[in-house]
């Protein structure tokens, strides 16, 4: 190891941290109580101020850091927004960088932009469509920004009151695959152990996940397993800089000389992990390395499953895989000789068309060996943005009124007595690629956005945006500009200023990774313009549109009231009520589910083994398969060109296997373009530690190259393809 990692790519993390504290110099106090006293409203570790439940000292990332001048920057001069043209071109960092959004804004069709109109207009106008339109033609996406538990459960139930299950939130594009999967397998939809679980594991497993780059307080969990003895796996395309070896910046030693992490490592093509994990389980089987009591007394569909698997030959298994038997076989040796291990995974399993198969094959490894229900066991489908574990949890998802409420008949009956009304819809809901592909048939009158940039997000752009011109009454409530906003209006669309999670009324919720809810509190600080809590506007265009009886059912005197009623109808989420300081939490369903291997929620209490094969497309002579990375950012908003990670200066570096560029006759700084079915990609060769016919390229960007294909299983859209390369 090199003093201060000289020659090395690692984060610059003083360096940054200065260049922060200036960008925020003009409300640094504000900036400082956020820090010191709110919940992070980056990724979904969930610390409160400056500490987690998890380890001692200070938790705090660059990627918090990097958001707090999305909380403490002014207002934004409105007369930017009355022509639009000179703002559609500029990219998300301008954007942002103009300042919150302060007022509510309307434009019409033929306007050259937005002008400046009272909370009353704005409301009225939306109120006064939403008496007349169809419910199966109006549709809410709430996404991951910041959201609190809070504010989607007041969307969810809006958009029931209004008739509707039309409504979905951002993690459909991450984990619905994970969710989909874990509840099949285990009767559950979150992670099955806690952080803490994580720190003396005899082994622990990322799979799809660079957790150095989205969630790096993380790294500093894997420091402290390290210190206790746990191996580190890697199962992934990309050999990641970042969790080879890391610079946690509280650990003097480690922030000096960098820390190795990674123990093993298990280099599969993209979408390789069905095949990969089922060559794991055959070895397994064949060896009888598997816990035959757990399995006999805490299973059902082993036979099933053993059967698929012995059914699917090595040729098969390693030409789908990308890997070798013998890798496989090292994998699964090394795990039989683990009696605790905990399997951590995220998008690079979930965004794919058989990303729920991928996950259950995962699961599949995981039950063989019994790790669930025990200490230092478990399987963890790990976040990305704060509020996703909770956004479905309490209701903004179309199968689900909220946990444990499927939508059906009977359901909406028993929610019809429960909220004192009548009318629940018991349709299937859309979720949000469907939500697309409606807009886009015209068959959607009006959409409520709330937060997010719906055109970046989605594969293939230009859909997106094609969808989003179509829809007559088009509303965007957020706290910053973004391009999507800027789409010609079919008739209206209008902007609705909020607040962030820390100048919300009365604070809110969040839920974290490891289930736990926990309280963060409204913080004193400057209030931009009119702006309005999240839920409070959901709450009062609620009042304005929906028939004088149903009206008490959308009104909350105070988030207290919302938390009442959230604990009073949402089993686990029983005990919300009560947190009402800095600080309070409790992790529904305890440290630990399915303590001592029993679902509860699957029959006899028996989590279920899955029969799944390999899917994922080989590619054919000339064709690469590419996928999605990300850089500095956090979700589709950009932070920087740079990611000294990977020691990458420029978004549209395209990462690849030094002997494919030999191959091609590229090397690192090579013009090329990659083209798929859907588009064209410029950018420069980057020769990377990456499994060998694989592209890399950073998210968002990428997406111009991405077909519009979900899962069918879970609605998640895949976010990889086949691509060819070029040089220019
Ligand atoms: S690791 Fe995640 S939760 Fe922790 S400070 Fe960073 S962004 Fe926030």
């Amino acid at each position: 190891m090199v003093p201060f990692g000289l020659g090395k790519n690692k984060p610059k993390h003083y360096r940054d941290m200065l260049k922060i504290a200036w960008e925020n110099r003009d409300n640094l106090g504000y900036a400082w109580r956020i820090l010191n006293h709110g919940v992070c409203d980056g990724c979904s570790l969930g610390p409160y101020g400056l500490h987690d439940n998890t380890i001692k000292g200070v938790h705090l990332c660059l990627t918090r850091l990097r958001m707090l001048r999305m909380n403490t920057m002014p207002g934004l001069n409105t007369e930017l927004l009355q022509d639009v043209s000179k703002l559609q071109a500029k990219s998300g960092e301008y954007l942002r960088n103009l300042g919150r959004l302060a007022y509510p804004m309307i434009r019409k069709k033929g306007d050259a932009g937005f002008r400046r109109t009272s909370w009353d207009e704005a409301l009225q106008t939306i109120a006064d469509r939403l008496r007349k339109v169809d419910p199966q033609r109006f549709a809410i996406y709430t996404t991951s920004r910041g959201l609190t538990n809070e504010t989607y459960y007041v969307a969810g139930k809006f958009a029931r009151l209004l008739g509707t299950n039309n409504i979905d939130n951002a993690a459909r594009l991450c984990h619905a695959a994970s969710t989909t999967a874990l509840k099949y397998s285990l009767g559950v939809a979150a992670s099955s152990c806690s952080y803490t679980d994580w720190i003396g594991t005899e082994l622990l497993v990322l799979a799809g996940a660079n957790i150095a780059n989205n969630q790096p307080v993380a790294m500093k969990y894997l420091y402290r397993a390290k210190q206790q003895g746990t191996r580190i796996a890697v199962v992934n395309p990309y050999k990641e800089p970042g969790l080879v070896s890391y610079w946690v910046p509280s650990v003097p030693k480690s922030a000096l000389f960098g820390t190795r992490l990674m123990d093993h490592y298990f280099p599969i093509a993209v979408g390789g992990d069905v095949a990969f994990f089922n060559g794991v389980a055959k070895v397994l089987l064949e060896n009888d390395w598997i816990d035959r009591n757990f399995i006999q007394g805490h299973t059902s569909g082993f036979e099933d499953m053993s059967t698929a698997i012995q059914g699917q030959d090595w040729d098969t298994l390693e030409r789908h895989s990308g890997t070798i038997k013998n890798e496989m076989a090292r994998f699964a040796e090394m795990y039989s000789k683990a009696a605790t291990a905990v399997f951590i995974w995220s998008m690079g399993l979930t965004q794919h068309q058989f990303g729920v198969d991928n996950v259950k094959s995962l699961i599949n490894v995981a039950l063989l060996r019994g790790m669930i229900g025990r200490p230092h066991v478990g399987v963890v489908p790990i976040r990305g943005h704060s509020g996703v574990q909770g956004a479905a949890e309490v209701g903004s998802v179309p199968g689900e009124y909220f946990m444990g409420l499927s939508v059906n008949e009977q359901n909406a009956q028993k929610l019809n007595e429960i909220w004192k009304t009548d009318g629940i819809p018991s349709f299937r809901g859309m979720s949000t690629a469907e939500m697309a592909d409606a807009a886009y048939r015209g068959d959607i009158d009006l959409f409520y956005i709330i937060g997010g940039n719906f055109i970046d997000t989605m594969p293939e752009p230009l859909y997106a945006r094609e969808a989003l011109a179509k829809v007559p009454l088009r509303i965007h409530q957020d706290l910053i500009l973004n391009s999507s906003m800027f789409v010609e209006p079919q008739d209206t669309v209008i902007l609705l200023p909020s607040r962030t999670r820390y100048e919300q009324k009365g604070g809110g919720t969040i839920t974290s990774t490891e289930r736990r809810i926990r309280y963060s509190p409204e913080i004193d600080g400057p209030r931009i313009g009119e702006t309005k809590s999240e839920w409070e506007i959901i709450s009062e265009l609620g009042q304005r549109a929906l028939p004088p009886e149903k009206r008490a059912a959308i009104t909350f005197a105070d988030a207290d009231e919302i938390r009442e009623e959230m604990d009073q109808i949402i089993g686990p989420y029983s005990g919300i009520k009560n947190l009402k300081k800095e600080g309070d939490s409790f992790q529904y369903g305890g440290p630990m589910l399915l303590q001592d291997g029993v679902c509860n929620n699957l029959p006899d209490g028996r989590a279920r083994f899955s029969a799944v094969k390999p899917q994922n497309d080989v590619v054919g002579p000339g064709e690469f398969y590419l996928t999605t990375r990300r850089g500095k950012q956090f979700n589709s908003i950009i932070y920087g060109k740079k990611d000294p990670m990977v020691g990458s200066k420029r978004r549209d570096d395209i990462f690849l296997n030094r002997n494919d560029a030999a191959e091609i006759g590229l090397k690192s700084g090579s013009k090329i373009v990659l083209q798929s079915k859907t588009g064209e990609f410029r950018g420069v060769c980057r020769i990377a530690a990456i499994h060998p016919r694989t592209v890399q390229v950073f998210w968002p960007e990428a997406n111009v190259l991405i077909a519009n294909r979900i899962d069918p299983a879970s609605m998640e859209p895949d976010y990889n393809t086949i691509v060819s390369i070029k040089k220019v």
